[in-house]
């Protein structure tokens, strides 16, 4: 997983096997597996809570990796509920939202994928995948 610092194009969206993992089922980390759009392999993502990703406002802060209005209307994000602005202007189901890269390991075509990670109701932790895009 790498932080992305330049402006992307973002193409497809790839198959992500599971999207929502609750409580245990994160820790020590959250697995799944995205189809290449570009060879069909299939890659693992592993994703560990509080450690993997980097914020997403670093992706549309002043439209630098990519928009707001791209990360919209790709529904990557949404816009935060008034009272849990202090996330983020832009979040995955209201929580802590972040992004990483990732490499097809076959063909090396470029992704990334966005998710959040957080306490939804007392007892309740949940990290979503909103999804794995492909970008040049
Ligand atoms: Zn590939």
């Amino acid at each position: 997983m790498y932080s992305i610092s330049e402006k992307i194009n973002l193409t497809e969206k790839a198959t992500v096997e599971k999207n929502t993992f609750i409580n245990d089922e994160a820790v020590p980390s959250a697995i799944t597996t995205f189809t290449c759009c570009h060879c069909g392999n299939k890659n693992t993502v592993a994703i560990v809570p509080y450690e993997s990703g980097f914020p997403v406002l670093q992706l549309y802060h002043e439209d630098k990796v990519v928009s707001k209005d791209e990360l919209l209307r790709h529904k990557i994000v949404n816009g935060t509920s008034q009272s849990m602005l202090h996330f983020g202007e832009l979040t995955v189901n209201d929580l802590p939202t972040l992004y990483f890269g990732i490499d097809c390991t076959s063909c090396h075509s470029k992704y990334i994928g966005v998710f959040s990670y957080g306490e939804k109701q007392p007892g309740l932790m949940i990290l979503t995948i909103s999804g794995i895009w492909k970008y040049e």
